[in-house]
């Protein structure tokens, strides 16, 4: 019996022991990570924060073309809009502190040159982004997942080399073409944003005649190409036909007595080849055709046609976001072409 006792004490000694070996062991590795030795010293902007790695695995994506550095945060709810604030050398973005669905930090020894940090140690979550230009930085919600806060950080001083004016065809109580409760106005609105969204990306400034769901007049249209000083006014619409066999996507020009005649040509023809590169669209080639804001218009400009929403083939691509980003990456690519070819 005793020796049973003494045996049981003797567990519990070692018990303790163990015990408190293993807290020292926690409590020193939480102060090594609590010495935060990711953060150099020069970097006494980013004193509370934290480097934070953008990259595809994260809920912050990173990527970069030769104009801008593009932060896409990625978050659990819908945002309207997002509070930042620009100071002289950082983007600070403020959050709801659970908003962000998983913040991704590496530690690496190359991170001291980062250049976005994170504090969470107040009530909000803070995101601090380095700037390289004082101009022509935004920050905004994606137009088409307001759930996605976009970053654009210029890398060069200037980094737009044209303005475009894009136009989602219809809007309001003008539905355009429609099929089942799918309508032409929403699809070009969503087209228009995902081609908006990579045209600045790649150094266009943009223009869009809409934002939202309102209706605009036609002779307003081409006035607000005119009036922004553009290079180029491109119009999205969906096709629609009463014989449901015709499909693809075409490109409208049109030149009054020969005006611009060569540059519009040459602008449908160069959209018209990289439209139809992705996702199988026929190819139904370029028209002129009188169309009012193709005639009002000062500056070179096409009007396409992205579908026939009245062809089940052609519908089922239309109701695809990939597809319409494709449509947003390959008129981007066409512009671009149309610049880089004079
Ligand atoms: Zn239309």
């Amino acid at each position: 019996m005793n020796v049973r006792v003494k045996n049981k004490r003797r567990f519990g000694l070692w018990c303790i022991v163990f015990l408190l070996m293993f807290l020292n062991l926690i409590f020193a590795i939480n102060k090594r990570l609590s010495n935060d030795s990711t953060i150099s010293k020069k970097q006494k902007i980013a004193l509370n924060y934290k480097v934070l790695a953008g990259d595809k695995d994260g809920s912050i994506t990173y990527s970069e073309s030769k104009y801008f550095k593009k932060y896409i945060i990625d978050c659990k709810s819908n945002n309207s809009l997002v509070k930042w604030e620009e100071g002289k050398e950082y983007i600070d973005i403020s959050l709801k502190k659970d908003e962000i669905k998983k913040l991704n930090i590496k530690v690496e020894e190359s991170s001291e040159n980062k250049d976005i940090y994170y504090d969470d140690s107040s009530n909000n979550l803070m995101i601090k982004i380095k700037k390289a230009y004082n101009e022509n930085n935004f920050v905004n919600v994606d137009s088409n997942d307001a759930k996605k806060i976009v970053v654009l950080i210029a890398k060069e001083e200037k980094p737009f080399r044209a303005t475009v004016v894009l136009d989602a065809g219809h809007g309001g109580e003008d539905k355009g073409a429609s099929y089942n409760g799918l309508f032409e106005k929403d699809i070009t609105l969503k087209i228009v944003n995902f081609t908006s969204e990579e045209l600045m990306f790649n150094g266009f400034k943009v223009v869009k005649t809409r934002e939202k769901d309102e209706l605009l007049y036609l002779n307003q249209i081409a006035k607000i190409a005119n009036e922004a000083s553009a290079d180029l006014f491109v119009s999205v619409h969906i096709n629609s036909n009463k014989i449901d066999k015709y499909k693809g996507v075409s490109a409208y020009y049109y030149d009054v007595n020969g005006f611009q005649k060569d540059e519009r040509i040459k602008l449908a023809r160069t959209i018209q080849k990289e439209l139809i590169k992705n996702d199988n669209w026929e190819d139904r080639g370029i028209a002129r055709e009188s169309l009012s804001v193709l005639r009002n218009s000062e500056v070179p400009c096409v009007l396409l046609e992205l579908g026939f929403i009245s062809n089940y083939e052609d519908r089922s691509k239309l109701m695809k976001d990939e597809v319409l980003k494709n449509f947003g990456i390959n008129i981007t690519k066409g512009v671009s072409n149309y610049f880089s070819a004079e």
